[in-house]
């Protein structure tokens, strides 16, 4: 199965992005974790994207889109199946990744739209917490854990992204609401746009995604 993740923030794609790895047995390709893995080893990269990030605004087309070439042409994704989480974020992207993909083998079977409410959106990212070292999700309320600050997972520490504050979080939401439509509209017109209501639990919209599959 070869797919991208599309929604606000919020909407749940890591979580959901989780759960079809395993259901599904694809690799899940997170530009926004590799994005901070880079600004975690301080690495050029990650210099040059921290200032982004931390605005809440958009990393240049050409920086992340050089970091999805290199994954696509390095290992075998493609051929396994892959899921594209963060990616594409504008309509650029969307036409520079079916430049990458190229040949038929390659491409695309579903744009999956993780549709989302603005109270429900603020509710998951305002609460939301990461391990620093292996990038599982909490929640304080849904799904705290264990130990507070401590990852139930790998026992790394467990923070609130410096993204994650509201004034933030509106600004990544004014960047995304400009850049959704032309980008759904580019997968609707390829017959490739699936819709789910992502407001429902992750357990719930993976079922949906799931029985959706099976049928196709
Ligand atoms: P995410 O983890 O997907 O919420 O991404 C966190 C931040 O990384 C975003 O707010 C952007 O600053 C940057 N980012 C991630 N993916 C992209 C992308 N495809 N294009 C531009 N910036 C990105």
């Amino acid at each position: 199965m070869k797919l991208v993740l599309l929604g606000p923030p919020g909407a749940g794609k890591g979580t959901l992005a989780n759960l079809l790895k395993d259901a599904l047995q694809i690799s899940h390709i997170s530009t926004g974790d590799i994005l901070r893995e880079e600004m975690k080893n301080k690495t050029s990269l990650g210099q040059e994207v921290k200032q982004y990030i931390e605005g809440g605004k958009l990393v240049p087309d050409e920086v992340v889109t050089k970091l999805i070439e290199s994954r696509f042409s390095s290992n075998n994704i493609a051929a396994n199946g892959y899921m594209l989480d963060g990616y594409p974020r504008t309509k650029k992207q969307a036409e520079d990744l079916d430049r990458i993909l190229g040949d038929s083998g390659k491409l695309l079977d579903y744009a999956i739209y993780l549709e989302s409410s603005l109270p429900v959106i603020i509710q998951r990212l305002t609460g939301r917490r990461v391990c620093r070292n292996c990038g599982a999700l909490f929640h304080i309320k849904n799904k705290p854990p264990r130990e507070e600050g401590v990852c139930d997972v790998c026992k790394g520490e467990v923070y609130q992204r410096a993204d994650d504050n509201e004034e933030t979080i509106k600004t990544r939401m004014d960047v995304y609401l400009k850049n959704a439509k032309p980008i759904v509209d580019y997968y609707q017109a390829q017959g490739k746009l699936k819709e789910v209501d992502a407001d429902k639990s992750s357990q719930e919209v993976l079922k949906i995604l799931m029985s959706m599959f099976d049928a196709s």
